[in-house]
């Protein structure tokens, strides 16, 4: 087989656009955990010397590393899913009632999933690309647990984060 120089360079960049588009940017996520207070929150701040919450005692903390780029992706997915849901409520005018409460939630999850890209992007030192493909041909792929009952992707790193420090203590 002949190869010409611009066959082989197109096959070279051909080559690094694939590898782009399969790079996982790997980083690392804290869960922290007040034994006092019993709260439970995610943070992109390392601290290596520990830290104290805001209420004097000493925070119990677990540093995750995973695939920030699968976490974004995950979570533009449950955007997408959550102005799905939005329009959805918007037609159902008749259960005017519920339907306010359930945008108030809707709107709080869109929210904490948008901090969530916040602090990905925080962790990661840059923006970050999703995976290209869509939900049925990256499912496998994605660290995804659990689908809940509005249909929105629980990540392996946001799946029952209080569950960690509970095994922690039987060790
Ligand atoms: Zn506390």
């Amino acid at each position: 087989m002949s190869s010409s120089e611009p066959i082989s360079l197109d096959a070279f960049r051909k080559k690094k656009q694939k590898e782009e588009a399969e790079k996982p940017y790997p980083g690392v996520l804290v869960w922290l955990h007040c034994p006092s207070c019993e709260t439970v929150e995610y943070t992109e701040i390392v601290a290596p010397h520990g830290r104290t919450h805001k209420c004097g005692a000493a925070v119990e903390e677990l540093e995750v590393s995973l695939d920030l780029r699968a976490e974004y992706t995950i979570t533009q997915f449950n955007l997408k899913r959550i102005s799905e849901l939005l329009e959805k409520n918007k037609e159902s005018k008749l259960r005017k009632l519920i339907s306010k409460s359930l945008d108030n939630a809707l709107i709080a999850l869109r929210q904490s999933e948008e901090t969530y890209i916040s602090r990905l992007h925080l962790a990661a030192g840059c923006q970050i690309p999703i995976y290209p493909g869509d939900l049925e041909s990256l499912r496998d792929q994605l660290p995804i647990v659990e689908t809940n009952k509005l249909g929105l992707l629980i990540s392996e790193f946001r799946f029952e984060p209080e569950k960690r420090f509970a095994d922690q203590k039987k060790i």
